[in-house]
């Protein structure tokens, strides 16, 4: 499923392509949902309104989604082999071409935060584990308890990919409730400039140590001067394809336009290797925004300089 929609600033967000199927999604869940993608969208057009930056957009909108335990981000994030929550994000400012990422973190409340401060306050792109945790720490971040992070859906879903042969994550499978929630989100501030960023707990029973696409810079995240960038699904093929810079290498080098270069990425190259391996969440430099994705949902909004929420989860709402 892929769609085009022009706005002039404003901010555009994911929560994942593990949508729960329409039979199963009851009126109370999807309004639960629609409520928080809604609230994620405010959250960054407030920071667009005050004249922040797209950066700041991006750290807003994703902050929200963190904070809740519908997604598989902070709060909610999925379990790995062991019972232990590890989470991921980074961030891009398109505009310089700066990035931030951390990897690996447990006791951390917003791991996007984290990858912004890294960004902003560091001559580094990507720390990992103790030593992300000691740099939060000399920021001043709090150790946030394990329990805030628990819900007793993801643990469910760990137990449940156990029991399946070789406990793989599954993005392909049949259970849907064990397809993640990733969040990100890609905006363009009143300066015209682009950001993008991803928060994950990664996937379901996930092997201790395993990293995804979402805090790898030009895999899971992206942007430049001419888009933005952030994807979800079955990270390891985007980490391979280089995917969501391959989405920029496509318009700078290959002349695409950004609904061009999201359909060659997440059709041609993606869905050719896994069917159903996930989608993205784009945005180019004239407010262009792109979703694209080949599984049959991904929980998504956006916003116009309006500040009119936007919601939708299946391919054909
Ligand atoms: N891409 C994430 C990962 O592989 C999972 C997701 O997007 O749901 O860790």
């Amino acid at each position: 499923m892929n769609s085009t929609i022009r706005i002039s600033s404003g901010l555009a967000i994911h929560g994942g392509v593990g949508t729960l199927p329409v039979g199963e999604m009851t009126p109370a869940i999807e309004a639960a949902y629609r409520a928080t993608l809604a609230e994620s969208l405010v959250a960054g057009h407030g920071v667009l309104e005050r004249g922040g930056s797209a950066v700041e957009i991006v750290v807003a909108a994703i902050q929200v989604m963190e904070d809740s335990p519908l997604f598989n981000a902070g709060c909610g994030s999925n379990f790995d082999e062991r019972g232990v929550i590890t989470m991921d994000a980074s961030i891009m400012d398109g505009s310089i071409l700066d990035a931030g990422a951390v990897a690996d973190v447990t006791g951390i409340r917003s791991p996007v935060g984290l990858a912004q401060l890294l960004m902003e306050r560091s001559e580094h792109v990507l720390l990992v584990g103790k030593g992300a945790e000691a740099f939060a720490r000399k920021q001043g971040m709090e150790e946030t308890d394990a329990s805030f992070f628990h819900t007793d859906r993801r643990w469910a879903e760990m137990q449940r990919a156990k029991g399946r042969v070789g406990g793989r994550p599954n993005v392909l499978g049949d259970d849907p409730a064990e397809k993640s929630g990733t969040v990100g989100a890609v905006a363009l501030d009143g300066e015209g400039r682009l950001a993008a960023a991803t928060s994950t707990g990664g996937m379901a029973n996930k092997t201790w140590g395993r990293v995804g696409d979402s805090p790898i810079i030009g895999a899971g995240t992206y942007a430049s001067t001419l888009c933005a960038v952030s994807c979800t699904g079955w990270g390891e093929y985007f980490i391979r394809n280089a995917a969501a810079f391959d989405v920029h290498a496509r318009m700078a080098h290959g002349g695409a336009t950004l609904a061009e270069a999201v359909r060659g990425v997440v059709f041609d190259t993606l869905h050719a290797q896994v069917p159903g391996s996930g989608g993205l969440v784009s945005l180019d430099g004239d407010g262009r925004v792109e979703f694209c994705f080949n599984t049959p949902g991904m929980y998504r909004g956006w916003t116009d300089a309006d500040g009119q929420p936007h919601v939708d989860i299946y391919a054909d709402t």
